[in-house]
């Protein structure tokens, strides 16, 4: 980054900062990864310049040919990695994607039903806080407070009761698959659509290694940037396509048609609630989606759940409380109400020793957000970063170091301490050029 460091200074030594935390540090947030050489490429080329509104072969922009290769390669690569028959790149984000579906579907006001947000849900599942609690009258369900798992009986319950338009499924903090089938089942009793929302475990289900999605559910979501090890965005997907049942019609040279909900979903996205898209992402996106067909790919989405796994055993062991009692995908939420220590003092005492987690509520937490009785941990990155069950084991005995020292007078030498041994371990194994280029 020649050129950068010359004309502004002050943005390379930041961004020199963050290659040097990147490198040093173990990276233990269950939705970051570090993307390759190739992705980082694709996202720092000169498709960022290029203004494409519309889609492929239907642009309101000149010279967009380029920018279609790359947008038709994006979208092909994710048909066959997912197995759908839609699927639009261009969400931002994705909470883009999510907001792009219901607006599409919903009127302001209709009823939806998601995981709370306390109870492993995202923001955009029915948030008072954000757009999806704000438009529309959101009804939130959450695990049982028994085995910390969803119940599909008190689903169907509630379901039921409150007949929402849409219901979502798909968590940012629940370490157990989804039933899309029987959730599929119950959206059909009060007649809703059912969206799933794979942002986090994405790369595994594509892998094959978890429930999909795809056949169950009328709309699927997902970002590209965590177990997907994409650059940061969303995407939208559909099976099948299939003509709106709510009456959005198009006029044709011979009449009206009913449009099909492809076309109503893209509109949503492009002009509903975007403009140009990323089209230096998109490419990126391309990249990532051809990487995660390799069979390399299929290897690592195996090991990051079998390094979740030792991790999740090794806690127990320690008698750490996983909230579901264990992991079946690539993260693990603790309470760490019986080690008398908070989320934000973990996260803390964890950072001075060199590991990022992010604290995290847990179900039926007595602590506000910005204290919180757990943390979340994910091994998407240390996976990348080529750590396998043994480096898991030896986390998780430096996590239990810092958390064993946090109420004495010994905690800042032991982070101290950890960070070392951090260091030494991602000294080991260095992001070669960020990430897994073959
Ligand atoms: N959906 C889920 C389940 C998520 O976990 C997240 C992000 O963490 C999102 C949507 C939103 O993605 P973004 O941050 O790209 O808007």
């Amino acid at each position: 980054m020649e050129v950068l460091q010359k004309q502004d200074n002050e943005i390379f030594d930041a961004i020199s900062g963050e290659v040097r935390r990147q490198t040093e540090t173990l990276e233990l947030i269950a939705s970051e990864n570090f993307a390759s050489r190739a992705v980082m490429e694709a996202c720092g080329s000169v498709m960022t310049n290029k203004y494409a509104e519309g889609y492929p072969g239907k642009r309101y922009y000149g010279g967009c040919e380029y920018v279609d290769v790359a947008e038709n390669l994006a979208r092909e690569r994710a048909k066959k990695l997912f197995g759908c028959e839609y699927v639009n790149v261009q969400p931002h984000s994705g909470s883009s994607a999510n907001m792009g579906v219901l607006f599409a579907v919903l009127k302001p006001g209709d009823k939806i039903m998601g995981l709370d947000l306390s109870h492993g849900g995202h923001l955009t599942h029915g948030s008072k806080v954000n757009f999806s609690g704000q438009f529309f009258e959101a009804h939130t369900y959450g695990v049982d407070r028994a085995t910390g798992c969803i119940d599909m009986n008190k689903i169907e319950e509630m379901a039921l009761q409150v007949r929402p338009k849409l219901i979502i499924c798909g968590a940012s903090a629940y370490s157990q698959g989804f039933d899309f089938k029987a959730f599929r089942s119950v959206a059909d009793k009060v007649g809703a659509f059912l969206m799933a929302d794979i942002a986090h475990p994405a790369g595994l289900i594509a892998s094959g290694l978890l429930n999909d999605p795809i056949p169950h559910c009328h709309f699927v979501t997902t970002t590209t940037h965590k177990t997907l090890r994409g650059p940061r965005g969303g995407m939208i997907m559909m099976g099948q396509d299939f003509e709106n049942p709510l009456g959005i019609t198009v006029k044709t040279k011979s009449g009206v048609r009913t449009k099909m909900m492809s076309e109503v979903i893209d509109a949503e996205i492009m002009p509903g609630i975007q403009g140009g898209p990323l089209m230096h992402i998109i490419a990126a996106k391309g990249v990532a989606f051809g990487e995660a067909l390799r069979p390399e790919f299929h290897d690592y989405a195996v090991q990051v759940r079998k390094n979740a796994a030792v991790m999740a055993d090794k806690f127990i062991g320690l008698d750490y409380h996983i909230v579901s009692g264990g992991t079946k995908n690539h993260l693990m939420l603790i309470d760490l109400r019986n080690k008398d220590v908070t989320g934000k003092v973990a996260e803390n005492l964890l950072h001075k020793a060199g590991i990022t987690v992010n604290k995290n509520m847990v179900p039926f937490d007595d602590k506000s957000p910005f204290v919180t009785s757990g943390i979340r941990i994910g091994t998407p990155a240390m996976t990348t970063r080529g750590m396998n069950e043994s480096h898991a084991e030896t986390i998780v005995g430096l996590i239990d170091r810092v958390i064993s020292a946090a109420n004495s007078d010994r905690a800042e030498k032991v982070c101290v301490q950890v960070r070392e041994d951090v260091k030494a371990m991602c000294g080991a194994l260095p992001l070669n050029d960020f990430g897994p280029t073959p």
